[in-house]
């Protein structure tokens, strides 16, 4: 059944519209969007859908097809953020859609209610933004529902709000920007310092190349500890540079800016920082130049900066890099947070079976689960669908 089929089966009345929103993979700039840094992701043809309907009776209610329970039936006077939430089934996934009625009303916008029912196509707990894909759809709906007339950035940041300060998850908005603002056929240039972007022409067919995503379908448990000490680490960085935030610190006085600092880890993680805020300059200027398999190199460095330097890769991410490599890809790195999740490997579109079928077997070899593998189509950002 279509999601606005079983969105009449559950609230017994059609919805008022169906809209989509897709989750992303980031090609390069990792831990450079909370250093005001930049970043490139591109969306993905898969999506969070969601059927809604206003209400006009301060009530939420919400459902997944995708998680086991019924109806989550909230009061929007009641939401507290970071609290459990009250009076439902318990669900703690609608802490997402929930987090974003909070902050728009927390920032005047007059929403009243709604009915939301969705289903999602993003793997979750992938890296590749399942939360996100999540906000950024109950955000556009209720935005164009309650006629708030937000700009698509200004829907991004609302997005990020929910998932920071009501879900409690510190992630940057690179997430939010890409679903939000994709489209067909480019990748994302985001400058996270003022989210001005621009749509990078990124046509791999065209170029007989292909982006895998290869999930390792594992995530290890340090993940977010570690993403919390690398943030700090980077403030830390960033205070004894005297400086707001690591983007400001440019790539030729990166050898300068390492001697000033005394603590070992801080060291290593202004070197990834600032130098995969160049990777993402030279990215954009060998795409520019319309050479897009030299950008292959660049995601292997990158992935031996967030290996070495960062250190929140894992022996999974670690070894699609090396079998992918080694088996004839243009270059390969790990995406989003690290510790599991997934790697992008940039492979000649005649090159990417074998390339697959070596990294399926490297992992058979390590007595690794074996990974998922799907070419990452630059896809169309959030939008309505009906
Ligand atoms: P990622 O964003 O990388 O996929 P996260 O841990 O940030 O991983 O977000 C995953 C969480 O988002 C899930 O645990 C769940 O709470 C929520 N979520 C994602 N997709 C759905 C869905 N289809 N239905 C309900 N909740 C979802
Ligand atoms: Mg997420």
């Amino acid at each position: 059944m279509s999601v606005a089929g079983e969105f009449e089966a559950l609230y017994g009345a059609a919805p008022e519209g169906v809209w989509a929103a897709p989750g992303r993979v980031n090609l390069i700039g990792e831990y450079t969007d909370f250093n005001g840094g930049f970043v490139m992701p591109l969306a993905l043809p898969h999506t969070a859908v969601a059927a809604v309907s206003r209400r006009h009776d301060g009530v939420l209610r919400v459902h997944s097809a995708d998680v086991e329970g019924g109806i989550t039936r909230l009061d929007l006077d009641a939401l507290e953020p970071l609290a459990p939430l009250a009076g439902g089934s318990g669900a703690s996934w609608a802490a997402y859609p929930a987090g974003v009625l909070w902050a728009l009303r927390e920032a005047g916008h007059p929403v009243t209610g709604a009915d939301i029912h969705l289903a999602s196509t993003v793997p979750t707990g992938a890296g590749l933004s399942s939360s996100a894909a999540l906000e950024v759809v109950t955000v556009l709906a209720l935005n164009d529902l309650f006629g708030l007339g937000l700009s698509r950035p200004e829907l991004a940041v609302v997005a990020q709000r929910a998932e920071n300060a009501f879900v409690g998850v510190p992630c940057g908005v690179m997430d939010q920007m890409a679903s939000a603002c994709a489209i067909e056929g480019h990748a994302l240039f985001l400058d996270t310092r003022d989210l001005s972007y621009r749509q990078v022409p990124f046509d791999l067919a065209e170029r007989g190349l292909r982006l895998l995503v290869v999930d390792t379908r594992v995530k290890h448990a340090l993940g977010d500890g570690a993403y919390a000490e690398r943030r700090a680490g980077c403030e830390a960085g960033a205070r004894a540079l005297g400086v707001r935030a690591l983007r400001e610190v440019p790539y030729v006085q990166l050898p300068d800016a390492l001697a000033r600092l005394s603590e070992e880890s801080v060291r290593r993680y202004v070197r990834h920082v600032v130098s995969d805020n160049h990777r993402v300059e030279r990215t954009i200027a060998l795409l520019d130049a319309g050479d897009a398999a030299a950008v292959g190199p660049v995601l292997t460095e990158g992935h031996v900066s967030l290996r070495d330097d960062l250190r929140v890769s894992c022996p999974e991410l670690d070894l699609v890099v090396e079998a992918a490599n080694a088996a004839g890809a243009l270059g390969a790195r790990m995406t989003g947070g690290g510790f599991g999740g997934s790697a992008v490997v940039l492979v000649a579109q005649e090159r990417a079976d074998t390339v697959a079928a070596a990294v399926g077997k490297a992992f058979a070899e390590a007595g690794f689960t074996a990974p998922r593998v799907f070419p990452a189509v630059p896809s169309e950002g959030a939008r309505r669908e009906s």
